[in-house]
């Protein structure tokens, strides 16, 4: 019988949930299974400074590959588990290799939506990005004067807008919902970053969806995309920021309950007691609802959690989220989860342009995004880890030193 932790997936909440698990001194073999080719590294670099070619790879990764073999960590790159035996509590790999385990976590991120092959999706030149292969390929197609059509205004493609233009070349942005962040954020944030990006070039058509794609007619290139409005634009190349969706496959095909993403406990435990999901795979309950998270923040803090329960803890994960986004010079930091929000309250900071939106839901603060805000951004983050509610005559006094809101 082996006392091994095997890890699917080789990513932030992978190789978090393996270090933490070693600062606590918990020695028990370990295996992280990793499809992609290279060692675990983190990802909100390859849409901003990575894909401008102002970092190096080596600068991504969490730990030198020596760390590994040190820390008794195998780690199995270049290889896809395709299949989880419960009752023999064994994993299968692509190959047909087999391994073992006492304890199995699930860390095995999300994958981006892409478009049907039906409006063109599968042409040559159509972009994703999520893994360090995806931001090599599209780092090769960001020369100056080049056409690029960004599909979705959410985070990634505001990022990626921001780059290119940094880079030179011509971007239209298009957003099918009434604005860009729709998902995601208040009005005077989208409106805010709306004018920022406009302010450096970017086209932003909301409302306006894709029709189709259409390739060149010597090969299989994109060359133009057929809005929804009837217009047609001659692109370069195009970027889908559509979203992303939960890699719950091998949690499905074995029976574990799956909703939006693997359904775990406060412990980060699946409904099979010796699994468990961590990251972005992970459905988490949250305040009363079950909620699926995208960020830093949560793979890390979630599978520190779950390594301390493996090792014999007991504490629950209680999800603080925050988050951040950079575009040009523009720092966007989030505190909170604005889920279900009814009001909210833009107040402008000291800096010129700087201005952060308090969500609210049912009278009671619960996120603020902070646009090169950095006080609003701590304070606000500092209220909700201590429940303090906002005085509002504070808020709304522009002058008023913010730190009185936690006196
Ligand atoms: C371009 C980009 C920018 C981002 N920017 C930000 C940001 O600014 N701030 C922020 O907070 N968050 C950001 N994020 C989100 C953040 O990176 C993710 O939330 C985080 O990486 C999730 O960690 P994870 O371990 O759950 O998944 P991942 O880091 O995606 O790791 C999952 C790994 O599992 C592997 N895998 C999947 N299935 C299998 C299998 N069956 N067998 C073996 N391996 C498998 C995948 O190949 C992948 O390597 C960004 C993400 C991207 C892609």
């Amino acid at each position: 019988m082996t006392d091994r932790l095997v890890i699917v997936g080789a990513g932030q909440a992978g190789f978090a949930l393996a270090a933490k698990l070693r600062a606590l001194k918990d020695a028990r073999p370990i295996t992280i299974v990793g499809s992609e080719t290279v060692i675990p590294y983190q990802r909100p670099p390859l849409s901003k400074k990575y894909l401008l070619g102002e970092m190096e790879f080596e600068r991504l990764t969490f730990r030198p590959e020596t760390w590994y073999p040190e820390n008794n960590v195998e780690l199995l790159l270049s290889t896809y588990v395709e299949e989880i035996d419960r009752k023999a509590k064994r994993v299968r790999m692509q190959d047909g290799a087999e391994l073992e385990y006492a304890t199995l976590a699930l860390a095995t991120g999300s994958t981006p939506r892409t478009l049907p092959a039906s409006v063109g999706g599968d042409l040559d030149g159509v972009f994703t990005v999520r893994d360090k292969r995806d931001a090599d390929l599209l780092a090769g197609e960001m020369r100056p004067g080049r056409r690029l059509l960004i599909i979705g205004g959410g985070y990634i493609g505001l990022e990626a807008a921001a780059v290119a233009r940094h880079l030179g070349l011509e971007v239209t942005l298009i957003e099918m919902a009434d604005r860009i962040l729709q998902r995601v954020a208040a009005k005077e944030t989208a409106d805010a970053m709306r004018a920022i990006h406009q302010s450096h070039g970017v086209v932003i058509r909301e409302k306006t969806g894709l029709h189709r794609l259409i390739g060149s007619p010597e090969g299989n290139h994109v060359r133009a995309a057929e809005l929804s409005d009837g217009s047609t634009i001659d692109v370069d190349f195009v970027i889908v920021g559509i979203g992303v969706a939960p890699n719950d496959r091998l949690a499905q095909d074995c029976g574990l309950e799956v909703g939006n993403g693997v359904v775990v406990d406060e412990f980060a435990r699946t409904s099979d007691p010796s699994i468990f999901a961590v990251g972005d795979c992970a459905m988490l309950p949250w305040k009363g609802r079950r909620i699926r998270l995208e960020s830093v923040q949560n793979a890390v803090d979630q599978a520190e959690a779950a390594a301390a329960i493996i090792a014999g803890g007991n504490a629950p994960y209680d999800a603080k989220p925050w988050f951040w986004s950079d575009q040009y010079d523009v720092k966007l930091q989030i505190a909170g989860f604005n889920m279900g929000y009814d009001e909210t309250f833009a107040r402008p900071g000291a800096r010129e342009g700087s201005l952060s939106i308090w969500y609210f839901r049912e009278g009671r603060f619960i996120a603020v995004d902070a646009i090169n805000d950095a006080k609003a951004y701590v304070t606000g983050k500092k209220m909700l880890e201590t429940g303090i509610e906002p005085d509002r005559a504070v808020l709304s006094d522009p002058a008023a030193d913010l730190k009185q809101l936690l006196a």
